[in-house]
């Protein structure tokens, strides 16, 4: 799953980016999440260079650690990055041995804790869980390699909490609905004036509300660079996050479209690149 590309209807969970989101760095979301152990002590991540996207194991002295490559990956989402990490995570959560190999129900336990971890705290929503689904199935053999378990089938679906309490399938079902009702398209923002380095613009983007009631909305702004090849192939592949706002706007019921404005800069623009932007939103 990718992010959301110039020109596409936005579909995808907001919530996810206001975790992950360095603020004012130029860094790519980060591959890990705060991870604790049985005993709920914290688990160190160890970044390596070993390919695979994320590891659970112990370090000389014993202690659980996750070891992780950050290195991007052809075809692998962040979400399905932070997924392998989480389930990982679970692992040592669980007080999962680490042996050589797990059971498939240690397998099986370790991707619901680790979904159920995302949605608590990555704001991963069911629909979400249903792309990643999906994209784990869909992994290639050649970058399934790079997990840390041999293929398997996937029930990440089978995750999801189906008998909920009245008060929580309502938030649910609000959710959902809310996330139906904001209309928002990155295909129609615009930089309406750029200093005279480049590097600070004002920003325009748009947002509407189909439904008959009121959001509260969280729109995350990611402000970088772009190469402009890939603006010109509608790719984010390339887009490095130099600075991100977050903005709460509410959405009257039924407003076709209202457009916010922000100011905002980046540090550096390289030769062939150009600022851009693109905004999530996250809406109750
Ligand atoms: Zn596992």
């Amino acid at each position: 799953m990718g992010f959301v590309r110039r020109g596409r209807a936005f579909a995808l969970a907001g919530g996810f980016l206001l975790v992950v989101a360095a603020p004012s760095h130029a860094q790519p979301p980060p591959a890990t999440i705060m991870c604790t152990d049985a005993g709920a002590h914290p688990v160190r991540a160890v970044q390596v260079t070993s390919g695979m996207i994320a590891k659970a194991t112990t370090d000389s002295d014993g202690r659980p650690v996750i070891e992780y490559d950050p290195r991007p990956i052809d075809g692998v989402s962040s979400q399905q990055r932070l997924f392998v990490y989480a389930h990982e995570c679970a692992h040592h959560a669980l007080g999962h041995d680490a042996g050589p190999t797990y059971t498939p129900a240690q397998e099986q336990q370790a991707d619901c804790y680790g979904i159920q971890t995302l949605i608590r705290r990555a704001g991963f929503t069911s629909h979400d869980v249903v792309i990643l689904q999906t994209a784990m199935h869909d992994l290639p053999a050649s970058t399934a390699r790079r997990l840390p378990w041999r293929t398997r089938a996937y029930d990440l679906e089978g995750c999801l909490p189906d008998a909920v309490s009245p008060r929580q399938a309502a938030g649910r079902a609000g959710e959902q609905t809310a996330g139906d009702c904001v209309v928002h398209n990155d295909a129609t923002n615009a930089i309406v004036s750029a200093s005279r380095d480049h590097l600070t613009i004002d920003g325009v983007y748009a947002a509407g509300n189909r439904c008959q009631r009121e959001l509260t909305c969280t729109f995350t702004i990611e402000l970088g660079t772009l190469p402009d090849s890939d603006a010109d192939a509608g790719s984010w592949r390339n887009f490095r996050v130099q600075q991100t706002i977050t903005e709460q706007h509410a959405l009257s019921r039924q407003v076709a479209n209202t457009e916010f404005r922000f100011h905002g800069s980046v540090q550096t623009v390289r030769d062939g690149e150009s600022v851009d932007f693109r905004v999530v939103p996250a809406c109750r």
